[in-house]
């Protein structure tokens, strides 16, 4: 089976990465975990000895099919043929569930996008990303790598960088090096009512990143030059900021505001 580039294929090769990973993720008996794309296996396996059930999710036929093969004998394993894109997670989710998985790059951020939808069910997701992608999720604010990625996850995770993996732990190997991340849902995090809002606030902010907030907000339904002071005073956030500037908890003051002056 030639590794699918299309499919973010770059199976882990290293054991040490794999017991470092399982290690960082707290995984014991008595867990239930989601893996999402076990590839070859080489991380299904250890978390089968490690945790009490594992559920694991592969869209590949191929690897599918030697997956089920591999397995056969393990009771403790769901195997599941599917797209971690289309199935309906709460489906497979149990409550507090440990995600643990090296994502496929390519659509690691969707990924993640998903399961920040449904934090009540999860107790935490350790994920390996690209480095760059982990440095986004994990950049304070003010940073260059602070963006509206940062800030919807930051609405429901608590976000930990791990350590770094370089490319020569993999087959084939990447051309960048990967970091792991640990992401904790919040106990005060966004309530889903307000997602959608929050969502459009953040988006519109960043789709301009480089101006203030008094001119990018001007494209959100509604808003309006004679609005936008309302809007500040309600917030409290001076609208002569840049996007990069404001925590998850400006953006939802920000969208509150909004939703109370334009939208009602
Ligand atoms: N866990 C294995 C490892 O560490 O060696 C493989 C990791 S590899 C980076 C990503 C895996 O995700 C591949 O097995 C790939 O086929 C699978 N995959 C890609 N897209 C997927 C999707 N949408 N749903 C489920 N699995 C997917």
């Amino acid at each position: 089976m030639r590794p699918k580039s299309s499919l973010g294929q770059n199976f882990l090769t290293n054991p040490g990465i794999v017991t470092k990973i399982v290690s960082f993720s707290g995984v014991t008996k008595g867990d239930v975990v989601l893996e999402i794309g076990p590839g070859r296996g080489i991380l299904t396996d250890r978390l089968l000895e490690t945790a009490s059930r594992v559920v694991a999710v592969e869209k590949d036929d191929g690897l599918f099919a030697f997956l089920s093969e591999k397995f056969s004998r393990r009771r403790n394993l769901a195997l599941i043929h599917g797209d971690v894109l289309e199935i309906d997670m709460r489906e497979l989710i149990s409550p507090d569930m440990k995600v643990v998985a090296n994502l496929p790059y390519n659509i690691a951020t969707r990924i993640l996008l998903r399961f920040a939808e449904i934090p009540d069910l999860l107790h935490s997701m350790v994920v390996m990303v690209q480095k760059e992608v982990a440095e986004r999720i994990c950049a304070p604010v003010g940073h260059s790598g602070y963006s509206a990625l940062t800030v919807l996850l930051l609405s429901v995770f608590e976000c930990t960088p791990g350590f770094v993996v370089g490319p020569k732990n993999f087959f084939p190997e990447p051309k960048v090096d990967s970091r792991v991340v640990k992401l904790v849902p919040r106990e005060n995090h966004l309530p889903q009512g307000e997602r959608d809002r929050f969502r459009q606030v953040v988006m519109c902010s960043f789709g301009q990143r480089r101006k203030m907030l008094r001119n990018s907000l001007l494209n959100l339904p509604g808003v309006t030059r004679d609005t936008l002071p309302a809007i500040s005073l309600a917030s409290g956030i001076g609208l002569e900021q840049r996007p990069q500037n404001l925590s998850w908890e400006e953006y939802r003051r920000l969208s509150r505001a909004y939703s109370q002056i334009i939208v009602s």
